[in-house]
């Protein structure tokens, strides 16, 4: 069975070609398109631009994979998975119109795919070599879901991949979104998460900031005061003319700061749920700091997407597509959910 992926949610243009065979899988053909340079200048996404970036690449990404893979699309292909949501609503609509049109001419159903589900299977990839079969990863049931991104930050309870409850997100700005903020208090460029990350690696944990709600007993998070707090410490620096001597020691701090509260929300998480393991996706955890704190604190029991399959793209959507197989529906009856929930 052969399923096309199609990711346009936010601001990467992700198209993959996977085929699966019972248990295991191979990726035939990805193409993946960011737009960072073109939000970059404007300090965070323009949902108008992403639209359109998402009409102009995704024609020539296709085009692309099928002359890579050169196969009869009618006749091989069985599925077009699509992200339905959440997302920007004109990015949505672009996506839902090319996956609309390839439907319509190849005469198959679409498998619409919610995207925070998504980052929750694409755990299971082991690899994301093209070509090469593998088996689908197993991984200890029920767990624990952490999403970090740009968008999100959702602890969710994981019984089955079919069966994903929300147990608690942020009231406010996202993880990403905050370290984004911090960053450019700082000065950095967006995307300032993976900037802030590099100059924090010759900081020190000089100051003390805030950890929203971690007193709490619920498993919601909020990410606005500290940014608040970040801000004003910053510049109670600058008054002093200190700010690019600490500027390094700011960074660590902050980071640290955000870091900590949501590991120390997932280890309340896990010891009332008590799962098997835990899963944790979403771009920011392409942080290798964050990354080396949940193995410290989870030990093996934490689990990773691959390399680059913890940010948007269209494997992600291919494969959790392969699980949701009775969920297709004709063209002509697919829907986008902006505001989709788990
Ligand atoms: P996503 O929303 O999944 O596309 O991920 C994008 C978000 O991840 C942005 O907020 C980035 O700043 C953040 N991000 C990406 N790489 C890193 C990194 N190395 N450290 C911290 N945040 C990162
Ligand atoms: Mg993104």
């Amino acid at each position: 069975m052969k399923i096309l992926g199609i990711e346009t949610t936010c601001d990467e243009t992700g198209i993959a070609l996977i085929e699966f065979k019972e248990t295991k899988f191979r990726i035939l053909s990805h193409k993946l398109r960011s737009q960072i340079k073109v939000h970059s200048k404007y300090g965070g996404i323009v949902p108008i631009l992403a639209a359109r970036e998402h009409k102009k690449n995704l024609p020539i990404l296709f085009d692309s994979l099928i002359r890579e893979i050169k196969i009869d699309f009618k006749k091989d292909i069985d599925y077009f998975a699509f992200s339905y949501g959440p997302g920007l609503p004109p990015a949505l609509v672009e996506g839902k119109e090319f996956v609309v049109s390839l439907a319509k001419k190849y005469e198959k159903k679409i498998i619409p795919v919610n995207h925070l589900i998504a980052h929750f299977y694409s755990v299971l990839i082991s690899k994301n070599k093209i070509g090469v079969w593998q088996k689908i990863k197993e991984i200890p049931l029920p767990a624990l879901g952490l999403l970090v991104s740009g968008g999100h930050t959702i602890l969710a309870f994981i019984e089955d991949f079919r069966k994903i409850k929300k147990l608690g997100e942020t009231l406010d700005d996202a993880i990403g979104e905050s370290l984004d903020k911090g960053a450019r208090i700082l000065g950095l460029d967006y995307p300032g998460g993976p900037k802030l990350e590099k100059l924090a690696k010759k900081g020190r944990p000089l100051f003390n900031l805030p950890h929203p709600l971690i007193n709490q007993k619920n498993f919601n998070f909020s990410f606005a005061g500290l940014k608040t707090a970040f801000w004003e410490l910053v510049e109670e620096i600058r008054k002093y003319n200190k700010l690019d001597e600490l500027k390094q020691d700011l960074a660590y701090s902050y980071q640290k700061t955000a870091f900590e509260t949501v590991i120390i929300k997932t280890k309340k998480a896990f010891e009332k749920y008590r799962p098997k393991s835990i899963i944790v996706t979403g771009g920011v955890i392409a942080n290798q700091f964050l990354r080396k704190m949940f193995v410290k604190v989870f030990g093996t029991k934490v689990y990773f997407p691959v390399k680059n399959l913890s940010t948007d793209n269209g494997i992600n959507i291919a494969f959790s597509g392969y699980f949701l197989l009775d969920k297709a529906v004709e063209y002509s009856n697919l829907d986008i959910d902006p505001l989709a929930d788990i």
